[in-house]
């Protein structure tokens, strides 16, 4: 099946970056968010974000200018209608998630193929609540979704193997690379990730480290691109939690319990990046670790 119209439900970080791919590589896109603040700043984004890539001679002006004009933003879920795949990207929970679904289905057509870039939530239980769990699967982008290469493709019991290889196509047009992952909490990438940012925190929370030192030492002394500290910050710490939460109740292990100072920085609402306070403070001209 041809995917040529796509729906994207929240446009937060990675709904715009989606909406963002999308677009890019030919497709007309819906882009829906409750809040139409959320929906001029995702645009506002999109198009700074493929300017730089304009400057940097990766993409064309007319490029830029018809992935623009593909996308269409929209406060009405009805408005997906007569899309062909929908990624749904809003908050990380799944009753958000789960009604997002419900409210779809009156709407949509009887091919479109339904997905989730959940970072943790079970692909079937979503899928279940459905009426196509055949057609149904976890599309799961990496944040920057502009930057990053992989897409784990997730299927739940009961996804069908044409909608696999059509979310497989889906990836390869978007020239990306997927990786396919079983249904179980947090799939690949962030089973293993996250209980490391965890453990960072866990590390900070014991007075073994401070954030800058925790930071350097997995840059310098691991390699890693980023500290975990400044990764969640990027992620987003109410991500990190509901991700370890989902852990924690779906493998029944109390090595996957969330750090009680990751659940009092996101009572305290720093989140990190996304609201200016988080492991660093990033109001000033440069990021300062706050404790
Ligand atoms: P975000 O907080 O930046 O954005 C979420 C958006 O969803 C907001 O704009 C919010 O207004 C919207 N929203 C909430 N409820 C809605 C509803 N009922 N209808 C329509 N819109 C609604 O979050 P994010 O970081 O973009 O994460 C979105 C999803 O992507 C989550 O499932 C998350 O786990 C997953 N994800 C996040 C990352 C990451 O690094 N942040 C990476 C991969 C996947």
């Amino acid at each position: 099946m041809e995917i040529k119209t796509v729906g994207i439900v929240g446009a937060g970080q990675m709904g715009s970056g989606i909406a963002h791919v999308f677009a890019l590589s030919g497709h007309d896109v819906v882009l829906s968010d409750m809040s139409s603040d959320a929906l001029s700043k995702a645009v506002a984004l999109i198009d700074r974000n493929i300017d730089r890539q304009v400057a940097k001679g990766k993409v064309s002006a007319e490029d830029k200018a018809a992935a623009m004009a593909r996308i269409r933003t929209t406060t009405k879920l009805s408005d997906l209608g007569p899309t062909d795949l929908i990624v749904e990207a809003a908050t990380e929970r799944e009753s958000v998630k789960a009604a997002i679904f419900e409210d779809l289905l009156p709407h949509i057509q009887p091919h479109t193929i339904l997905t989730s870039n959940t970072s943790s939530i079970s692909i079937t239980r979503l899928g279940a609540r459905t009426d196509r769990p055949e057609k149904f699967m976890g599309l799961h982008f990496m944040n920057p979704v502009p930057v990053m290469q992989l897409v784990e493709l997730i299927r739940g019991i009961a996804t069908d193997e044409a909608t696999y290889k059509t979310l497989l196509g889906v990836v390869e047009k978007l020239g990306k690379t997927a990786a396919s992952a079983e249904d179980f909490p947090a799939f690949i990438v962030n089973r293993i990730l996250v209980p490391m940012i965890n453990e960072a925190v866990y590390t900070l929370y014991e007075g073994v480290g401070s954030v800058k030192s925790i930071d350097e030492s997995l840059k310098l002394g691991a390699n890693h691109p980023m500290g975990p500290l400044e990764l969640a910050d990027f992620i987003g710490l109410d991500t990190c939690l509901a991700i370890m939460n989902v852990l924690h109740d779906g493998l029944a292990d109390t090595k996957y319990r969330p750090c009680p100072l990751l659940v009092k920085y996101v009572e305290a609402g720093w989140l990190g990046r996304k609201t200016q306070r988080g492991f660093y403070d990033y109001r000033g001209e440069v990021p300062v670790p706050t404790r």
